[in-house]
């Protein structure tokens, strides 16, 4: 009887282990009912109830679905934008910067977006920028124009892990599902124009986001990770405004390919990010 006792806390304690560690990364622009610039301010009490009412639903979508674990890391503009007193009870909140490496290293099980923007230059993506709309013209992984999606899922998939749901605007759900297509999407607003679009009711764009959440857990361990092949080159044009400090070609792993425009290379995406972002 002890013996079996024993078995059976053996395995409830290996399934607690098993149970699945979500890593959710959150942005501004991607919110439904979010499209003014003065709304995507870290102090704008709309915005931060619109995001954490989206959290908390794919909190709540992981949980029904299996997590053992939730992991919300506040990515928006410095970090803060979110509070634990109103984030979901059984979510764990990151706050503050994070290194290159974005804490992929954890290897969680899953990464998923919450309030995604497209990359830059998208015609119809509501407040569309690559890491800043002020900063960056245009940037390129390999060749490829990126943004935010890119670079997370490539760097989760530097560390064999899956992005297995985003919710944002349309142009930000199209841009993930050309990388990861068997993916979980919630579409919350539909962009027109820059500062124009369709949006869906917070409500309904909560019922979406638990929902895709709730169906994403289901693709773990079936969804690959995103690997872009090494070695990698990073190319980063600037705005007019932010030409190339003096001494840039001095940067080590780096090329100045013109008055704006920097290129650096790397082993793997993680180095090349890194020698991009540590100086
Ligand atoms: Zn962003």
């Amino acid at each position: 009887m002890r013996f079996s006792l024993c078995l059976l806390a053996v395995a409830g304690l290996a399934l607690a282990q098993t149970r699945p560690t979500i890593f959710l990364i959150t942005d501004a622009e991607g919110v439904g009912g979010v499209c003014r610039q003065d709304q995507v301010e870290p102090s704008n009490r709309e915005m931060q109830q619109l995001l954490t009412a989206e959290i908390n639903a794919a909190v709540e979508g992981f949980y029904k679905g299996g997590a053992g674990e939730v992991i919300v890391w506040d990515g928006h503009d410095g970090s803060q934008t979110l509070s634990t007193l109103t984030i979901h009870p059984r979510a764990k909140l990151v706050m503050g910067g994070l290194g290159p490496s974005m804490l992929m290293e954890r290897r969680f099980a899953a990464v998923a977006i919450v309030g995604q923007h497209s990359k830059a230059n998208i015609r119809t993506g509501i407040m569309a920028h690559s890491y800043s709309s002020l900063g960056i013209q245009t940037m390129k992984l390999n060749n490829k124009p990126v943004g935010e999606i890119d670079v997370i899922a490539a760097m989760a998939g530097h560390f064999d892990t899956p992005v297995i749901m985003l919710s944002g605007d349309r142009a930000a759900v199209e841009e993930m599902r050309e990388i990861a297509p068997d993916a979980e999407f919630a579409a919350v607003k539909e962009g027109l124009g820059r500062y124009v679009c369709i949006s869906e009711s917070a409500k309904r764009s909560q019922e979406m986001i638990e929902q895709a959440a709730l169906r994403s857990m289901a693709k773990i361990g079936k969804i690959k990770a995103y690997r872009v092949p090494g070695p990698c080159t990073l190319e980063v044009e600037y705005t007019t405004r932010n030409s190339l400090p003096v001494g840039s070609e001095l940067r080590t792993w780096a090329e100045v390919l013109d008055d704006r425009t920097i290129r650096f290379r790397g082993k793997d995406v993680l180095e090349v990010w890194q020698r991009y972002r540590v100086r």
